[in-house]
């Protein structure tokens, strides 16, 4: 059969293939190339334009139906284009109801095969539209389509622009989100800095002092502890940067054990004790001792509970409370959390497992912003008055405490979500985070 093609030709002619589908692309290619044709494929209307700019084919195979610009509108635009005015483009489409075919030549094609190709009948299809055999429309066929074509692409623009201006809407907010994290970073970053400059400082002078017989040797210790802190403080921001991008590219490891979720809790809160830091915050914890374990990582759990409970104290106002509960829950229905957190309308069936809340008397969450303090770099209110501290009231961080906790939390198949009555910080609505638990991990899906 390979010796159809023009047994003169000393160079094959080229025919360019356009269609998003790769095994169309294979078939049409392999056919082709054996009657001697030479096949130049594109995956899309707009690298069939460049293509097509620059080889000059003899020939054009247009797929309609492709993402981006279809089959009608690449031929459109390629009529524009006076090195393609005259070539022959041919629509090779599944689309065979009526009036697919004329839509196609109203769009400026000179032909139409339909899929899928009867490869005996293909290649001769195909030398007929080379050797200058065109399908014709009447001219009153031809301006009924035209005027159809042309809706079709308006209500496509307009489409496009609304996509667009969505996309554009969603790019300003990362943008925003980017510029708050670097203010928020750098002063997260430059607050323990500047304390361990000045006791630095501080402890070289005390300690020269010392060597030269004067007495400071508990200044020295209390120096060298608040050295420590803000070194720890340091490597805690460069932590939840490193643990957000870990979660972020579905590479954190979570370990499979055992865990007692009351001793995950009372881990967490043995670091936090308000009166440790000067807070009075009551901290009522219901008996979670009959809660089953679960399997999961006790110690990211426990950064967790460690990263929700900071947030309740710090904001709740000194005199106020915070509840923890836990119960059991047999196959649940939770609110997807994708969507929006607390007004969600539709919910997720999700296994048996475990539910802990946690219930705070603090100044509330804004309606409109509890989707959003899950996402990564947002706090609410203004980041230019940003306090940086772990437990002092309304003490701000860099915004990764909440998507940290989700990152962890789903990695567990579990869930996250938080309700609250709006913000207001005099009469404190109070949130509550809940945090749904599977007795088991499930199976990841790129594990299945
Ligand atoms: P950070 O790590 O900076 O503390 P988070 O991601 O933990 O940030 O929290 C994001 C924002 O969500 C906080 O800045 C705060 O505005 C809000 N938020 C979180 N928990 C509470 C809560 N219990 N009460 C009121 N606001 C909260």
């Amino acid at each position: 059969m390979a010796t159809m093609q023009h047994a003169g030709n000393k160079t094959p002619q080229k025919i360019l293939y356009i269609d998003d589908d790769p095994l169309n692309r294979a078939l049409v290619s392999r056919l082709l190339t054996s009657y001697n044709f030479d096949v130049l494929e594109a995956e899309s209307g707009l690298e069939g334009i460049t293509i097509a700019k620059t080889e000059l084919p003899g020939l054009i195979l247009m797929d309609i139906n492709m993402p981006g610009l279809d089959g009608h509108e690449t031929t459109t635009r390629m009529r524009t284009i006076s090195a393609l005015k005259q070539t022959p483009i041919i629509a090779v489409t599944a689309r065979t109801t009526k009036g697919e075919r004329e839509l196609a030549l109203a769009a400026g094609c000179d032909g139409y095969i339909t899929k899928p190709i009867d490869v005996d009948s293909f290649p001769h299809q195909v030398l007929s539209y080379l050797g200058g055999y065109r399908d014709t429309i009447s001219q009153d066929e031809r301006h009924y389509y035209l005027n159809h074509y042309n809706q079709k692409l308006v209500e496509r623009l307009e489409a496009k622009i609304i996509e667009l201006e969505e996309a554009n809407r969603k790019l300003q907010k990362i943008d925003k989100l980017k510029s708050d994290f670097i203010t928020l970073a750098a002063h997260e970053l430059r607050t323990p800095i500047a304390l361990i400059h000045g006791y630095a400082r501080l402890l070289y002078s005390v300690t020269d002092n010392f060597n030269r017989g004067k007495s400071g040797k508990g200044r020295i210790v209390e120096l060298a502890r608040k050295i420590f802190d803000s070194v720890h403080r340091l490597t805690e921001v460069v932590n939840d940067i490193l643990n957000i991008s870990l979660l972020e590219a579905n590479e954190m490891y979570i370990a499979q054990e055992p865990v007692n979720l009351a001793g995950v809790i009372q881990a967490a809160l043995k670091e936090l004790t308000p009166a440790k830091h000067g807070r009075t915050v009551d901290i009522i914890v219901d008996p979670l001792d009959n809660l089953p374990p679960i399997t999961g990582d006790r110690q990211r759990l426990q950064q967790v509970f460690w990263n929700i409970l900071s947030n309740a104290i710090k904001f709740t106002p000194d005199g106020g409370s915070i509840l923890i509960k836990g119960q059991v829950v047999k196959a649940v229905d939770l609110p997807n959390t994708h969507q929006t957190a607390c007004t969600a309308t539709t919910s997720q069936t999700k296994p048996g497992g475990v539910i802990i809340s946690i219930k705070d008397s603090g100044i509330g969450i804004p309606a409109s912003e509890q989707k959003e303090i899950f996402d990564r770099f947002y706090v609410v209110g203004d980041t230019a008055y940003h306090s940086s501290s772990k437990t002092a009231f309304g003490g701000g961080g860099i915004g990764l405490g909440l998507p940290i906790a989700r990152g962890i939390i789903e990695a567990h198949g579990g869930q996250i979500w938080v309700e609250s009555a709006g913000q207001h910080v005099a009469n404190s609505p109070g949130s509550s985070f809940y945090i749904f638990l599977p007795f088991e991990i499930p199976p990841r899906d790129d594990q299945i």
